[in-house]
């Protein structure tokens, strides 16, 4: 291998360095607005209720002027908990112009999970679909740092209306509010990251536009820019609470004037319908849909025919899956881009070049950004082509921490800014990384985030449970499951797992149930600092499968 590509087996980016600025996300989003005010920037996909770039930038006007004249303060917390709708961006947009970070949560949350992550930030209000009223009034109870629930539908009584919001009450709104673009944080998405329990990651104005600019750059997404004759169409199935579908869509599509189809959830004849009705010319998928657009027998194939670029992410994407689906679409301008990132990378890394040469391979480190590779088993030094360890990676997108925990922090980003993802992996000669496992806790179904130390912490809550450790499990739907290994306290031997799978199962949303099953045991293997050893069960779990 010619390692002398790669300087200290540190892998560069092959891409021009992008420009970088100090604009924060609103002020960004007002430009897009100046130069496509016409073209529709947010769709329902489900009623058709939309918003061009112009009517989107006055209702952030109107909707951040309303939380001002609320009392709302630059730094308070604001948490959006609301499924993919045209709103969306607005709640967004006009609460960080307000000066406030944003909170982004999962609506699937049962009311007790939800209220964990609002504490953690400390929110004092919620955006979310009235329907959800109910939840929210549970959640404000658990978390008395909550002021106001804001509701976007019929009004109800003790909340407050997205409508009335929306309405011109005069304008307070300053889009050149003194935000330092490189302190202040934007986002505040969840993740574990290599250990314990979520967190609160976060990602400032100068992260976030980072990697928008990275993206646009040559060796990433591949957007196409809005023309008097042309616009982007994209499906918004992906979950904007999380850092892929809030980043990749809507700071992405907004730079590039293109139009966000949203649906609010997953079900498989309302995504097939959309992409049939709209005609998408970028997808956006993880593993699971990449498979669905594979086989599902109802897909009109046709209805891709104008897809450019198909990109996948959050979770390894198999090569058949790829191959499968190229052969289906009989595509020729069609690119499958696999791309890597994390909620602490803002969240792009690698990208894939276009062209499918690639596949299997997440690609190369986006403008500005670095890569590496260590085995610490071996030694702390980078380690050169086809050698697996932990990949490590720097850039602009590189998150500003975990918010209010030092610790963490410091135990992701050491002092040059180079952040562990806990991942494994590998490059080629040309620098192209493949992810081959995970060393962190965290498992992903369906992309989703699933920390273990959350589910044992549930686990051993239960009254017959002593000890528990959960890991994740192949599966061929979702990628992964969660699975639990189970202590029952002495005299506690005859409840069963059914018993404890349904005490779980109330208390976590549907990703997060322990559907890889519950194996009870003497012990769960520790070292002897106490640290349960998952990757033994994780060996064990494996062996086991293969020899049956
Ligand atoms: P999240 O913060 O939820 O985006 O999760 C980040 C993690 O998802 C990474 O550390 C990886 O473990 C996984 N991941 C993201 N993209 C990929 C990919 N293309 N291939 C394999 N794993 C991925």
């Amino acid at each position: 291998p010619d390692v002398s590509k790669f300087e200290n087996n540190i892998v560069t980016s092959p891409y021009g360095d992008c420009d970088l600025h100090d604009m924060t996300m609103v002020q960004k989003v007002f430009e897009s607005a100046s130069r496509w005010p016409n073209k529709i920037a947010m769709e329902c996909g489900i009623t058709g209720r939309k918003y061009s770039y112009e009517m989107m930038r006055q209702l952030i006007r109107r909707f951040g002027s309303a939380l001002t004249r609320m009392g709302y303060k630059k730094g308070e917390v604001f948490a959006i908990i609301s499924p993919n709708i045209p709103e969306f961006p607005i709640a967004l947009y006009g609460a960080s112009g307000a000066g406030m970070p944003v909170s982004l949560v999962n609506p699937t949350f049962t009311a007790e999970e939800m209220a964990r992550q609002l504490t953690v930030v400390g929110a004092t209000v919620i955006f979310g679909v009235a329907p959800m009223a109910e939840t929210f009034k549970q959640v404000a109870r658990l978390c008395p740092t909550i002021r106001n629930v804001i509701l976007l539908g019929p009004p109800q009584e003790g909340t407050v209306s997205f409508q009335q919001m929306a309405q011109d009450s005069g304008d307070l709104f300053n889009e050149n509010l003194d935000i330092n673009a490189k302190e202040d944080v934007f986002l505040l998405p969840h993740s574990s990251g290599t250990s314990g329990f979520p967190k609160s990651v976060m990602l400032t104005h100068f992260n976030m536009s980072s990697n928008a600019m990275q993206f646009l750059q040559p060796g990433g997404t591949n957007h196409q820019i809005a023309t008097t004759n042309y616009q982007d169409t994209y499906i918004c199935l992906l979950p904007f609470f999380h850092t892929y579908g809030v980043t990749l869509l809507m700071n992405t599509g907004f730079q590039t004037g293109a139009k966000l189809v949203t649906l609010p959830q997953f079900e498989v004849q309302s995504y097939l319908k959309a992409i049939d009705d709209h005609k998408p010319t970028a997808m956006h998928v993880v593993p699971p849909l990449a498979t669905l657009l594979a086989q599902h027998p109802a897909l009109k194939v046709e209805s891709l025919s104008q897809t450019h670029t198909i990109f996948c992410g959050a979770a390894p994407m198999s090569v058949q899956t790829s191959v499968k689906l190229i052969e289906r679409l009989k595509n020729p301008n069609l690119s499958l881009q696999e791309g890597y990132g994390l909620s602490e990378t803002s969240p792009g890394v690698l990208m894939a070049p276009l062209g499918n040469t690639k596949l299997g391979s997440c690609g190369a480190p986006i403008s500005r950004s670095k890569a590496k590779v260590i085995n610490h088993e071996i030694s702390d030094q980078a380690l050169g082509p086809y050698q697996h360890g932990e990949l490590y990676v720097s850039g602009p997108q590189v998150m500003k921490g975990y918010l209010n925990n030092p610790k963490a922090t410091n135990e992701m980003i050491d002092e040059e800014g180079w952040l562990r993802t806990g991942d494994v992996a590998y490059y080629d000669d040309d620098g192209n990384f493949y992810i081959v496992d995970r060393f962190k806790e965290l498992i992903k179904v369906k992309g989703l985030q699933v920390a273990p130390a959350e589910l044992e912490d549930i686990l051993t809550s239960h009254p017959a449970v002593a000890e528990a450790a959960v890991i994740g499990i192949p599966d061929v739907q979702a990628g992964e499951l969660p699975r639990a290994y189970v202590v029952r306290k002495p005299g506690m031997e005859s409840v069963i797992d059914a018993e404890i799978q349904a005490f779980v199962d109330s208390k976590v949303s549907s990703h997060k149930q322990i559907k890889g099953g519950i194996e009870f045991r003497s012990a769960i293997p520790k070292n002897n600092m106490g640290k349960i050893l998952r990757r033994e069960l994780r060996v064990e779990y494996a062996k086991y499968q293969d020899s049956n």
